[in-house]
């Protein structure tokens, strides 16, 4: 018997319910894996190098176990009948997904296949989306209560899958596009190096709960790259985290991540509309002004340092640390008057993380529009955050070459400085104080009519 393992968030080998199942009872197992233009075209250069290295690393990882990934392009909903008619396979296995075109296109593929089974076992989350229910049975709203249930439910141990056991089968495959990771993205690829990084980051894991916030001592674990693309399961790294010191603050934020696959997973089309319709009359930026404020925030030049850091960060290395996220976002929406959509939209072209569930969920977070969102009169300080957060401007510095040279109050303030604002950087786009101010008013008017 022959059978199709799919791959699409699940880029490993280990911890793979639906390679356990797939390869049961001695069936060969062909792996398979899915160049989909609906996937690819929206994203950028470091995003669709970080999926494409990804697969080539699954890749070998699967030629060292003496067989061939199969590659093919097109649309699944036509490759996947074509590859079962040729090998004659019985079954499609795949781990679910649970974004809006995902669901779409897995059920397109199910009708598809017409008699042979696609089989889901496992999905990219701790707890698999759609599991956990409040009291009267819908869905969580709010984050605490979805917390403690979630914590209550459990997830299972690391599934046993082991690719040496596997009866490995193969078919002709197109190629892979060759494509070079650039030179900013610092994580290199595939399941082998995720699980040193991971355990790198668990070294470190002590000093998590007080140093995240920080963006200038990159004490965050960066493993969101690895859990997009399934080169790391979260249940590994729950596993993994058990009985360490400060593993509770770090347990939670992987719980956001199944929160807002969970929020998406019940409206979809919070991918796109507002979870909190009340907000969506705000008077926005149109026209010139919200080309010239969308480019400059695009282009990390509004004047802010730690919000311009963190945009030139992002398209370095296709990576931002949380806390600049948040301001960042923060900053667009109501200091710049942009809609959020905007910026979730650069964002997901850009982060090679990019996942829509936490994406515009936490744009929508800060937006004040999520279902569990900051309220929307908390409007960040982009000096006061920078202040707080990157105290001596490293990250800044690291970052921005033409504010090098300012020492002390000037690099969060350069405007300030004692020679004038350096060469190259510009004065600050919006008047904060005026900006929220403008906001606020917008707001109440909003809220009150
Ligand atoms: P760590 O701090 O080491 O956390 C470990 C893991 O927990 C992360 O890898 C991630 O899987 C999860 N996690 C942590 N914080 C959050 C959070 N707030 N929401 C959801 N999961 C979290 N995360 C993405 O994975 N993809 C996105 O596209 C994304 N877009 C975001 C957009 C905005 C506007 C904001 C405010 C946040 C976004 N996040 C996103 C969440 C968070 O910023 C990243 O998960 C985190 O910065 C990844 O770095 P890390 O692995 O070092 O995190």
């Amino acid at each position: 018997e022959r059978r199709v393992l799919w791959f699409r968030r699940d880029l490993r080998l280990l911890d793979h319910p639906a390679l356990l199942a797939a390869a049961a009872d001695g069936a060969e197992v062909i792996p398979l894996y899915v160049l989909d233009e609906r996937l690819i075209s929206p994203a950028g250069p470091n995003r669709v190098a970080w999926v494409m290295a990804s697969v080539k690393a699954l890749a070998d990882d699967l030629a060292e176990h003496g067989v061939t990934l199969v590659v093919r392009h097109g649309d699944p909903a036509k490759v996947l009948p074509e590859l079962v008619e040729e090998t004659g396979a019985s079954e499609v296995h795949i781990s679910s997904d649970h974004g809006p075109y995902g669901r779409e296109r897995d059920d397109r593929v199910r009708s598809a296949l017409g008699d042979v089974p696609l089989i889901e076992t496992g999905s990219p989350y701790a707890v698999t989306p759609g599991r956990l229910a409040t009291g009267d049975g819908t869905a969580y709203q709010v984050f605490s209560p979805y917390y403690r249930a979630w914590v209550a439910h459990g997830w299972r141990d690391p599934a046993e899958s082991d690719p040496k056991k596997v009866s490995w089968a193969s078919a002709p495959s197109e190629e892979l596009p060759e494509v070079e990771l650039p030179e900013g993205v610092r994580l290199e690829p595939g399941e082998a190096a995720a699980r040193r990084h991971w355990a790198d980051a668990l070294d470190r894991v002590a000093d998590y709960a007080t140093a995240r916030d920080r963006p200038d001592l990159d004490a965050t674990s960066r493993i969101s790259p690895y859990l997009k693309v399934g080169a790391l399961h979260p249940r590994t790294v729950l596993a993994d985290l058990a009985g360490h010191e400060g593993a509770e603050p770090f347990q939670r934020e992987l719980a956001f991540r199944d929160f807002y696959a969970d929020v998406l997973h019940h409206r979809p089309e919070t991918a796109r509309e507002y979870a909190r319709p009340e907000l969506r009359g705000l008077p926005y930026v149109t026209g010139d002004a919200l080309l010239e404020h969308l480019d400059a925030w695009r282009e990390g030049r509004t004047g802010f340092p730690l919000v311009d850091a963190g945009m030139r960060q992002l398209l370095a290395e296709g990576w931002m640390h949380n806390r600049v996220r948040m301001l960042v976002a923060s900053f667009l929406v109501k200091d710049l008057g942009v809609e959020w959509t905007h910026g979730a939209r650069h964002f997901m072209r850009h982060l090679i993380d990019g996942d829509l569930a936490s994406n515009q969920h936490g744009w929508q977070w800060a937006a004040g529009s999520g279902t569990d969102a900051a309220p929307y009169f908390r409007v960040f300080n982009p000096t006061t955050q920078a202040r707080k957060f990157d105290p001596d401007g490293t990250y800044i510095r690291r970052w921005i070459p033409e504010l090098r040279d300012l020492s002390g109050k000037a690099i969060h303030e350069p405007w300030t400085a004692p020679d004038g604002l350096p060469e190259g950087y510009p004065e600050p786009i919006v008047d904060h104080a005026e900006a929220r101010a403008t906001t606020l008013e917008a707001y109440y008017a909003l809220r009150d009519r």
